[in-house]
């Protein structure tokens, strides 16, 4: 299951820690009652709160900067955690004693020849409402939300942590991991660098999701699903869609890069890689989802 950085920070929110932590109950009740039926592995985003850190830092001349793969790691650290002890009171409040959680700081590696290199593409942090409105030293990009930076984003090749991950989902643990589509490595032989990018957490989600080889990989985000004419007078949500159309649709330029772009590649690539179901929904209704009466449903084995 992946949350996305929504799942902390509501549109329109100042993002107080309180905020966050409200948000945050919302899935992660759904996930609590889950849990009684499923294994479960949490990945999140990290959109909002890297820019928020990087702003930080900015705004602060006394202390060297830090380059974006250590805020990434941060933020899986501050978001783990958030997440990890949302998880535990819930499942105390359900009565689930000694269920084991962990959260993982997970290394996600990319090809230095990856093309994003050159095309910043990954919004982060707050979205201005004029270009002119967003701190220098960035690109800036406008999405649904408005203008906000951007940062390069390359492909994760695959999840340096996967085996681990997979020993502690046999044994039982909730696995947090992956946070902010994990700390991007570049390999050099059997040593890792860290790299100056924001890895999509959707696709690196998705790369977990086909390396594990889980049964349901789940997107959840601040919309109910895929629509196509987004925010337009024509917008049709999409409840099921095949393969073919979920291409025809992104070729015409339905579900832009940096929002709805990758979620739908994501579930094109674990699906076409043999997965079974994947979903996009809302945080509100994820269960529902899961249940197979909300989101949109990416069916599987259609039409390869
Ligand atoms: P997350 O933090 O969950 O990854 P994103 O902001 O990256 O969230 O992506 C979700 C956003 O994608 C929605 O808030 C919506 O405004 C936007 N969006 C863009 N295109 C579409 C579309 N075709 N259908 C639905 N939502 C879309
Ligand atoms: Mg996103």
């Amino acid at each position: 299951m992946a949350l996305g950085g929504n799942a902390l920070i509501r549109k329109g929110e100042e993002g107080t820690i309180e905020q966050q932590f409200r948000n945050l109950a919302v899935p992660i009740r759904q996930i609590a009652r889950l849990s009684r039926e499923y294994k479960m592995i949490i990945t999140h985003g990290n959109g909002p709160q890297v820019g928020a850190l990087l702003l930080q830092q900015e705004s602060c001349p006394l202390v060297p900067k830090l380059p974006l793969e250590i805020l990434v790691a941060q933020t899986q650290g501050w978001i783990g955690y958030m997440i990890e002890s949302t998880l535990d009171s819930q499942l105390m409040d359900l009565g689930i004693e000694f269920t084991p959680i962990v959260s993982l700081i997970s290394y996600v590696v990319v090809d230095e020849k990856d093309p994003s290199f050159l095309n910043p593409s990954k919004p982060i942090g707050p979205a201005y409402r004029k270009k002119k409105d967003a701190p220098s030293g960035y690109p800036v990009m406008k999405t649904a939300k408005g203008y906000r930076r951007a940062v390069v984003s390359p492909k994760p090749i695959t999840i340096v942590e996967k085996r681990e991950i997979k020993k502690l989902i046999d044994q039982d643990f909730i696995v947090i991991c992956c946070g902010g589509g994990g700390i991007p490595v570049i390999r050099e032989g059997r040593t890792f660098f860290g790299v100056d990018a924001v890895i999509d957490k959707d696709l690196a989600s998705a790369k977990l999701a086909e390396e594990i080889g889980v049964d349901i990989f789940l997107i959840a985000t601040d919309v109910p699903g895929a629509a196509i004419y987004h925010a337009s007078a024509k917008e049709k949500f999409l409840r099921k869609m095949s393969v073919m159309q979920a291409r025809r649709y992104m070729a015409k330029g339905h579900f832009p890069p940096g929002s709805m772009g990758p979620k739908i590649e994501a579930c094109l690539q674990y699906i076409t890689s043999g997965g079974k179901r994947a979903v996009i929904t809302s945080i509100e209704a994820i269960e529902r989802a899961v249940a197979g009466t909300a989101g949109t449903e990416i069916a599987g084995m259609i039409d390869r």
